[in-house]
């Protein structure tokens, strides 16, 4: 990372804390003045015990090659992950950056060269919310770990349903080819592939698929939070 891109993320960071103090945010997990996610809600998030193998990447050709969740989509986390998607509290994604990597710690070996690609929102989807909140969040882990962050090297061809309520074959058939990566931006570099949950990895097996078909090297997957598999939250 240069000096200027850093000098950027501290100004960045340090806005956010002054605009913390001006308007004092709301919790997300409990709604008490004075923090984005107040001492409380820090000390109960649930996160995910270190090494638990969550998706089963082998049996996925071509897919990932490894998987890594953070935080259970529930209580807080959920809460928050909500909020920074729908509620455009963008702030949030800092926070969440913040947290994760710290306790996620130093990056292994294998990923410090690696490029940061967030999962992509379609265009229709992106010019209705105005921000992708997989790459708010990537951009922050990006700039905490010192790895350049590339937001446009994925694309999202089409738009696809909602992944709610769709068993796990049709996840897979919904997200199917929906992806498209830019050759120049990721052959023979690894790739840190972040979205903020995962249910099935449905959506992150293809988005590896479609950064491999152009050549890119492993792709790792990190998911900010992991929504059990039967639950209704997630889009795959
Ligand atoms: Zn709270």
């Amino acid at each position: 990372m240069t000096g200027w891109s850093a000098w950027i993320g501290s100004l960045r960071r340090g806005l956010w804390s002054l605009a913390d103090v001006v308007f004092p945010p709301g919790c997300a997990g409990c709604g008490e003045l004075g923090a984005a996610l107040c001492e409380t809600c820090r000390g109960g998030l649930n996160w995910v015990p270190r090494g638990q193998r969550l998706l089963d990447t082998q049996a996925v050709p071509g897919g990932l090659d490894d998987f890594t969740a953070a935080l259970w989509f529930d209580g807080a986390a959920q809460k928050a992950l909500h909020r920074l998607k729908y509620r455009h509290d963008v702030g949030l994604a800092e926070t969440l950056a913040g947290l994760v990597s710290e306790h996620l710690g130093p990056v292994p070996a294998e990923l410090r060269s690696a490029l940061v690609v967030p999962v992509p929102l379609s265009p229709t989807r992106l010019s209705e919310r105005g921000y992708n909140q997989a790459a708010l969040l990537a951009r922050g882990l990006a700039e905490r770990w010192g790895l350049i962050h590339a937001p446009t090297a994925l694309v999202r061809m089409r738009s696809t349903r909602s992944q709610v309520g769709l068993t796990r074959a049709d996840r897979q058939a919904n997200v199917q080819g929906a992806f498209s990566a830019e050759a120049r931006r990721v052959e023979s570099r690894s790739i840190l592939l972040v979205d903020d949950t995962c249910t099935t990895g449905a959506t992150l097996h293809d988005c590896a698929r479609a950064l491999k078909a152009v050549g890119s090297g492993p792709v790792y997957g990190l998911a900010i939070a992991q929504a059990a598999l039967r639950g209704r939250h997630g889009k795959g």
